[in-house]
C-alpha cells in the first residue's frame, strides 16, 4: 500500500491554528502545525519531505540517507516496514536517526508568514521562531475574553478592552455584528466597504478613510514654506513641482537655518534654567548649614564679624559653583586659624603673666627658707656653746666646740646675718 502522500496534518487552515492555544490539554502537541505555514523562502529540494511534499519537521535520516519528517516515517512505517524511497527493508528503531544539525538549522532559517495573517498580521519570521510569536506576542492571536462569564475569544490585541462580544450595526451594510468582529468585517468583509475617493478617485477602504486623505495625491495642502509665509494650498502630487517655483524657497534655507538655531537656543536656556535650579538646589538644601555652622563656630572664639555669605550670582558651571565654594571654605579656614593663633598668643601672655608672681613667690619662699636655716644654725651654736661653757662635755667635744665657736664669732658672718634678717623678715 503506498503511503499516504497528503496527512490530514496538511489539511489544519490557519483559522483552526489561531484557535490551538485555547485548546486545553494539548500542551505537549505544538501549538503552531509547521506543515500549515506558509513559506516566503524558496526551498531547497533536500529539504522537501518525500512523503508529504512539505518542508521537513523534525527530520529523521535513515541509514539508506533519506530524510523524512518524523510522523511521516512513523506513519509510514506502520503500514509497511520498508524505505519509501528505495523500498529496502527498514528497522525504524535501529535503522532510524535525527537528522544532521546542519538540516535542522537550515529548515529552523526558513522564512514563514505568521499563521494568523488572515487575521491581519503580516509578520515573516524564521520558522525556529513562530511559535514564539504567536504564543507570546502575536496581536492577532486569539486569547479568551476578559469578562469572566464570557467564553468567547478576542485577539491579543482586542483583550485589553473588556468584553466586545455584543451586537452593533455595521455603518456601511446595515448588517449586524459582534464589535470584536467588527473591524476585520469593515477591512475584508463588507460589501460596501470600499469607497471612491472623490479627489483621486482611486477605491480606498471606508474604514482607513483617515490614511488614505494622509497620502491621496489630490489633497491639498501646504506648501513645505508655510511656516515662512507661503500660503499656498497646493496638491500633494505637484508638491514638489511647486516647492521648486515657490517664492519663499529662497527665504526657505535661511529660515529653517534660523528655526535650527532658535530650537538650539531654546535648549540652551533649558539647561541653564536647569544648572541654575540645581544651584539653588544645593546651595538652599545642600551646604546652607555647614555654612552657618562655620560662622557660628567663628563667631564663639570672637572673630571680627567678616564671613561674607557666598556669592548668590548665578554660576555658569557646576565645577565653576563647586570652586567657588571650595574657594569659600578655604578663606573661612584662613580666617579660623589665625584666630586659632591670636588665642594661643592671648593665652601664653596669660599664661606668663599669671606664672610670673609665682616664681617671685617661690624665690623669696626659697631665701626666706635659707635665712631660716641659718638662724637654727646659729641657735643651735649658740646652745652647744652655752654647754661647752657648763663643763658637761669632754675634752674631744669641747675641742671641737671650741672650733664651731671660733667660726661663729666670725663678725663678717654675724653682720650678714643680721642684715638678712632685716631685710627678709620671715613671713612663714
Ligand atoms: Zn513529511
Ligand atoms: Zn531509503
Ligand atoms: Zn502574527
Ligand atoms: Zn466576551
Ligand atoms: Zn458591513
Ligand atoms: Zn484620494
Ligand atoms: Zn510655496
Amino acid at each position: 500500500m503506498p503511503p499516504p502522500n497528503t496527512p490530514e496534518e496538511g489539511l489544519i487552515s490557519t483559522t483552526t491554528l489561531a484557535l490551538r492555544p485555547l485548546v486545553q490539554g494539548e500542551s505537549v502537541s505544538p501549538v503552531v502545525d509547521l506543515r500549515a505555514l506558509e513559506y516566503e523562502s524558496e526551498i531547497d529540494e533536500n529539504l522537501i519531505c518525500p512523503i508529504c511534499r512539505l518542508p521537513l519537521v523534525s527530520p529523521m535520516i535513515t541509514n539508506c540517507d533519506h530524510v523524512f519528517c518524523q510522523k511521516c516515517i512513523v506513519q509510514a512505517h506502520n503500514l509497511n516496514p520498508v524505505c519509501p524511497v528505495d523500498r529496502l527493508p527498514l528497522k525504524l528503531v535501529d535503522e532510524t536517526r535525527t537528522a544532521p544539525k546542519i538540516i535542522h538549522n537550515q529548515l529552523d532559517n526558513l522564512l514563514v508568514r505568521c499563521p494568523n495573517q488572515s487575521h491581519g498580521c503580516s509578520l515573516i519570521v524564521a520558522r525556529s521562531l513562530v511559535e514564539n510569536h504567536v504564543t507570546r506576542y502575536c496581536d492577532k492571536t486569539l486569547v479568551p475574553c476578559p469578562h469572566p462569564s464570557c467564553d468567547k475569544t478576542v485577539t491579543r490585541r482586542d483583550s485589553g478592552k473588556g468584553c466586545l462580544h455584543y451586537n452593533v450595526k455595521c455603518e456601511y451594510c446595515e448588517h449586524t455584528y459582534e464589535k470584536a468582529d467588527l473591524e476585520d468585517h469593515q477591512d475584508n468583509q463588507c460589501t460596501n466597504r470600499k469607497k471612491s475617493c472623490e479627489l483621486c478617485e482611486t477605491e480606498y477602504v471606508r474604514h482607513k478613510q483617515d490614511e488614505h486623505v494622509k497620502e491621496c495625491p489630490e489633497a491639498e495642502i501646504s506648501c513645505k514654506f508655510a511656516p515662512f509665509g507661503c500660503t499656498s494650498q497646493i496638491k500633494r502630487k505637484s508638491l514638489s513641482e511647486h516647492a521648486r517655483l515657490c517664492e519663499y524657497r529662497v527665504v526657505g534655507p535661511v529660515g529653517e537655518q534660523m528655526a535650527e538655531l532658535r530650537a538650539e537656543l531654546k535648549a540652551l536656556q533649558e539647561k541653564d534654567q536647569l544648572k541654575e535650579r540645581r544651584i539653588k538646589f544645593l546651595e538652599n538644601k545642600g551646604f546652607s548649614v555647614p555654612t552657618t555652622n562655620t560662622s557660628e563656630g567663628i563667631a564663639d572664639i570672637s572673630l571680627p564679624e567678616n564671613t561674607a555669605p557666598t556669592d548668590p550670582a548665578p554660576y555658569e558651571s557646576r565645577d565653576q559653583y563647586f570652586l567657588s565654594l571650595f574657594e569659600t571654605v578655604e578663606a573661612k579656614v584662613e580666617r579660623l586659624s589665625s584666630a586659632l593663633n591670636e588665642v594661643e598668643g592671648r593665652h601664653s601672655v596669660m599664661l606668663f603673666n599669671e606664672t610670673l608672681p609665682i616664681k617671685d613667690q617661690l624665690t623669696e619662699i626659697r631665701s626666706t627658707l635659707g635665712v631660716l636655716g641659718m638662724h637654727v644654725r646659729w641657735l643651735m651654736n649658740f646652745r652647744l656653746q652655752e654647754r661647752g661653757r657648763v663643763g658637761t662635755s669632754t675634752p674631744n667635744m669641747s675641742g671641737s666646740l671650741v672650733g664651731t665657736q671660733d667660726n661663729n664669732n666670725d663678725p663678717t658672718l654675724s653682720r650678714h646675718l643680721s642684715d638678712t634678717i632685716r631685710e627678709h623678715p620671715p613671713r612663714l
